[in-house]
């Protein structure tokens, strides 16, 4: 069985395989079944609940701490702690509420892990329905009582906020049910355990228990009472099947009595077989069906010591292509014949007569499937050696010649990954319930980055561990299972597909995965590693593109999930697991988009850098029109660009003359621009002006995945601060300086390509000085457009342009800081995103005056932060990020949250504030451009007294004056930049000052010019005129005073000509 046909199944327990081959044993099983004593005197078997029939709490916190950032083992310190009167032990003996303890356990956490942290949401998934009983431990509760022995579940649990107790299992299994939040009564308190007996009827000695924890074993052994650690379910069976003396799984793993619909004329099977097989005399012929193969049903069959398969087409009329059993009978006998460990597959049989529909027979095959792929119980070298094992197999399918064994029709040649892409759009779109942004963007983006060149191989189509038989001695592949989706194609999918549990978590409901695993402490090959194992093993150079491959690995399992999603919605699941797959194909197609994100990045990155490094100014002339959004602008003579006037080193003053690969890029943010930014700021101007505005716009959430799409993420953090490429794409800030003026052309690209303020002046801070940890908890969210920040200095009550005024207290306390401060003007607090807040405030009142300033991280959920209210400019909020007054009452914040150290403050701030000032004057300089198009478009079209407007003598005047006075200040920004890059920020900082005294009134003039050129128009909002004016207004405050600047330059001027 295929993917798609397991995702028929109406719930979210699905396997993904068939399992008509499948066998669970472990590894000495056998020993430990046939070696115990036999005829035991127990009668009774008493299971604690959570780790034993369920995953433990710790397990699930750990992949829920993993998910949420949140530090590894916070949750299963904080329900440890206190003991047997801390909230976790309160909670299961009824004391507290499940409101109360959640209260105190948050607490809890949050003061050890030193972070907010979301305890509710652990909650949930602790109680989901997704918590599901071993199914392990489901067969052996069945075959205790069948032996007649009496079963009981011993839980430390609690009442759930519906008052009802938390028990996710089958009450009917149990003889005796004892629960601590009914009893009052914790374990390890040997009162509990008495209980159970005394309800079971029984003494210590005639029961066996099993815990997870030592305390309760211990407390059981106490009272005589056998106990069995449990570490992972099947073993702890298996230590129970020894100590019992009868066998706790079925026969033959993964089956059941055939179903009454889905039974099979047994004589008419029996004279076939043994026609087939050449017997004369047999037993009676036994018949089991398998549990999943739903799509063909699947027999086991046991006739004269012979163990079979059966697999045959469902009944029913059938579309033609589906259920093709032919086919895999043909791919298994071919390749058998050319060596590839498959099932021995005897014979097709295509008479209906026999059972109904046409079916085959193969050998029943016995062996090992590794359903868990982080292969837990293996040591580190056997894994690495099983997922070798895999890799060759996989090659050794790779390297059939379909010729060669007949199978050159087997599928069409070449184009597979079109026609793949093609059909799962087709089957998406058919089950579509509602728009999916990153699978829209998927379908946009798959078909511009096919591969140029694909291979064509027989591909296996549905290549995963659990579909590989090993050996039980030694890492070595038996049989590959499951042919459905097999057929001619390209190879590399394969290798991508069986790399899907890599990204996946070991939650995830369909299929396993280990993305909250270390792998190196696992020893299993990084997905990466996998791919360069397998190119090395075929003799092909490494494969590039496998983001790509992965993308569309995910891409197909996202659209096998919706199709799922939409059946069930058609009533055959329940409403909770319908919600729960709609969620899944959410969730696995922001996965693929992932990818598309890093393929992109990947692609640009390695563009070839061919300019040298020169460090002399360049001017370069060739006339040029260079397009933007409403008209044409010529705004620089430049010359042809040669290899030297380019952008590492030398002064480029325009787009062309930047080195290729920075050239390139420009250009690509330009298409972007036409493409995708303007043609949407009517609708991102009508958010803001909406109810809605203090919510993100979804579009500008769309509109950042594909930019990141694209690779036009993060291009702010000059290439000075991270010379390695590690957070940015690596640009100088010259470079720079030309794409942010591109993006200045609208007030929404900034944010859209991850490059606004203020968090980009707060990434550069933490990329600059903050510790790992704090890297990892702020700047990766930061960089990956998660997350938002803010930077809080100013204060109403005093001159702020003077940082030395700031008033707000930073005191110590414990391990804590506990801040006090009243701020305003802090941009982007409002924002639902915002997760940090960059503060400043004084530690130190007495130390000398530039150490008395320090720069602490402010999670934004922390208690005691009071936004007063939204600020407007000009009547403008600036939703929704907006500009807030806000009051900062006893915030303790850990020390840890300190940057740098107390006292380097005005440090902090001229490092944060240098390269993030003048990226203000580099977009100030895109308003103008663009101010100044929309003027001459618009003056050529409009006539007054008789003439078009652009006849009129002030207006060619004005025109003029607008180009001249942009030109300037252009070449001061860029000069600006360049002196940053070849000198660093504090030798230029005269002039920073400098452009940044100039653009802000630079950008006033001209777009005030445009307004006026404009009419009453102008100022309304059908044009982006009145709100460049408002910013370019308030950018002679929000970067600082004019005067301040002013007084910079002329204290400078006046040094260096003393
Ligand atoms: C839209 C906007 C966004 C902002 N965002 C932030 C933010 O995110 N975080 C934050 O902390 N702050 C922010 N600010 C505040 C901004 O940084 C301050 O307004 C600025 O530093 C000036 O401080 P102030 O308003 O206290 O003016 P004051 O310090 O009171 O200065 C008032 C005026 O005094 C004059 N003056 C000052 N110094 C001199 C001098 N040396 N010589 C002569 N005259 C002088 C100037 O005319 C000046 O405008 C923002 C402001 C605006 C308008």
């Amino acid at each position: 069985m295929c993917i798609r046909s397991c995702f028929q199944s109406s719930c979210l327990q699905w396997v993904w395989r068939t399992a008509f081959l499948k066998h669970t044993q472990r590894r000495h099983q056998v020993a430990h079944r046939w070696t115990h004593l036999g005829g035991s005197t127990y009668r009774a078997v008493i299971f604690d609940m959570g780790g034993v029939l369920i995953p433990s709490p710790g397990r699930v916190a750990a992949e829920w701490e993993v998910q949420n950032h949140i530090p590894s083992g916070t949750i299963l310190k904080a329900l440890m702690e206190g003991g047997e009167n801390g909230p976790w032990m309160r909670f299961m003996r009824a004391e507290i509420s499940a409101e109360k303890f959640l209260w105190e356990f948050g607490r809890l956490c949050s003061e050890m892990s030193k972070t907010s942290v979301p305890v509710d949401s652990f909650f949930s998934l602790l109680t989901s329905e997704r918590v599901k009983q071993f199914p392990v431990m489901t067969e052996a509760i069945t075959q205790i009582r069948a032996k007649g022995l009496q079963t009981a579940v011993l839980s430390n649990n609690f009442y759930l906020p519906n008052q009802k107790s938390f028990l996710p299992l089958d009450r009917k299994q149990f003889d005796v049910v004892v629960e601590s939040c009914v009893e009052g009564i914790c374990k390890p308190d040997p009162r509990i355990y008495k209980l159970c007996l005394e309800r079971l009827g029984l003494q210590p000695s005639e029961s066996i228990f099993l815990d997870d924890l030592g305390p309760n074993l211990k407390a059981a052994a106490n009272l005589g009472i056998h106990t069995i650690k449990v570490n992972d379910p099947e073993t702890a069976v298996k230590e129970l099947e020894a100590l019992l003396g009868f066998t706790l799984s079925i026969g033959i793993p993964n089956t059941r009595p055939v179903r009454k619909t889905m039974e099979i004329p047994k004589d008419s099977l029996e004279k076939y077989l043994k026609d087939l097989l050449g017997i004369q005399t047999t037993g009676p012929l036994e018949l089991l069906q398998f549990d999943h193969g739903q799509s063909n049903p699947t027999y086991y069959i046991r006739l004269a010591n012979r163990d079979l398969v059966l697999r045959k087409k469902p009944p029913g009329t059938l579309l033609p292509s589906a259920h093709a059993i032919e086919r895999e009978f043909r791919i298994m006998k071919a390749l058998a014949n050319a060596g590839v460990p498959v099932p021995n597959v005897l014979d097709l049989c295509e008479d209906s007569s026999v059972v109904g529909t046409p079916f085959y027979v193969m050998e029943y095959c016995p062996g090992l499937i590794y359903k868990d792929p982080s292969l837990p119980g293996l040591e580190p070298s056997q894994r690495r050696a099983i997922y070798t094992a895999m890799n060759t197999v996989l090659c050794k399918i790779h390297s059939v010649d379909p010729q060669a064994v007949g199978l050159e029709d087997y599928g069409k040649q070449g184009d597979y990954i079109p026609r793949q892409v093609q059909t799962w759009v087709k089957q998406y779109r058919a089950s579509e319930t509602s728009t999916i942004s990153a699978m829209e963007r998927l379908i946009e983006w798959l078909p511009l980055h096919f591969p140029r060149q694909q291979r064509t191989t027989v591909v296996h189509g549905d290549f995963r561990l659990d579909n590989l038989l090993f050996h039980s001695e030694k890492p070595e592949v038996l049989a590959v299972l499951d042919w459905e989706l097999s057929t001619l194609g390209d190879p590399l999918a394969d290798v991508a597909y069986s790399c899907l549990a890599h990204y996946l978590p070991s939650s995830f409901p369909v299929l396993r995965g280990f993305n909250d695993c270390d792998l190196t402490q696992l020893g299993i090959p990084t997905a990466e590693e996998y791919f360069r194992m397998y190119c090395l093993q075929m003799g092909l150079p490494p494969t590039e593109n496998w983001n790509f491959y992965m993308a569309f690995s995910f891409f197909r399992v996202a659209a096998i999930l919706q199709g799922v999603y939409k059946r069930s919605l058609t009533g055959q699941a329940s409403s909770a697991n319908a919600e729960q797959t709609g969620k899944l194909t959410e969730f696995v197609s922001n996965l693929a988009w992932d990818f598309a994100v890093k393929e992109g990045f990947r692609v640009f990155k390695e563009m070839p850098i061919k300019n040298p490094l020169t460090k002399s100014f360049h001017t370069c002339a060739r006339t040029q029109s260079q397009w933007i959004p409403t008209g044409t602008r010529s705004y620089s003579s430049i010359l042809e660009a040669s290899p030297v006037h380019t952008s590492k080193g030398g002064l480029v003053i325009s787009p062309e003359g930047l080195s290729s690969p920075v050239r390139e890029l420009y250009h690509r943010l330009k298409h972007f621009m036409e493409q995708h930014v303007y043609p949407a700021e009517t609708e991102l101007q009508s958010h803001q002006a909406s109810a809605a505005r203090w919510s993100p716009s979804p579009l500008i959430e769309d509109l950042k995945e594909k930019a990141k799409a694209e690779g036009l993420w993060n291009l702010f953090l000059p290439l000075e601060a991270d010379p390695e490429k590690k957070y940015g794409a690596g640009l100088t800030n010259m470079e720079y300086a030309h794409l942010c003026e591109l993006m200045g052309t609208s007030l929404y690209a900034p944010e859209i390509c991850n490059c606004s303020a203020p968090d980009t002046g707060n990434m550069e801070l933490l990329v600059r000085y903050g510790t790992e940890a704090q890297k990892a908890r702020w700047l990766i969210p930061l960089l990956e457009g998660k997350a938002r920040s803010c930077f809080a200095m100013t204060e109403p009550q005093v001159a702020s342009s003077d940082a030395t005024n700031i008033e707000a207290s930073i005191r110590e306390e414990d391990s804590f800081y506990v801040i006090n401060g009243h701020k305003w003007w802090i941009t982007g607090i409002l924002d639902p995103r915002c997760q940090l807040c960059v503060f400043m405030g004084k530690t130190d009142p007495h130390a000398p005056r530039h150490q008395q300033q320090s720069v602490l991280l402010v999670p934004m959920d922390t208690p005691g932060i009071k936004i007063i209210r939204p600020l407007t400019v000009y009547g403008l909020e600036d939703a929704p990020g907006g500009h807030g007054e806000v009051q900062f009452e006893h915030v303790r914040v850990p020390k840890e949250n300190m940057v740098l150290g107390p006292g380097r403050g005005f440090e902090i701030a001229q490092g944060r504030l240098g390269p993030g000032r003048i990226h203000h004057c580099m977009r100030l300089i895109g308003f103008s451009e663009r101010a100044l198009a929309l003027m001459k478009a618009r003056v050529k079209s409009r006539v007054a007294f008789g003439k078009p407007l652009v006849e009129q003598g002030t207006m060619l005047a004005d025109i003029a004056q607008s180009r001249v006075e942009i030109e300037q200040a252009r070449l001061l920004v860029l000069r600006a930049a360049h002196l940053m890059d070849l000198a660093g920020n504090k030798a230029a900082a005269l002039d920073i000052a400098m452009i940044k005294m100039v653009a802000p009134s630079m950008a006033s003039r001209v777009i005030d010019r445009a307004i006026q050129a404009f009419g009453a128009a102008g100022l309304s909002n059908d044009y982006p005129l009145a709100q460049f004016f408002t910013w370019a207004r308030a950018l002679r405050f929000a970067d600082g005073p004019d005067e301040v600047h002013r007084a910079t330059v002329a204290k400078l001027e006046l040094k260096h000509s003393a």
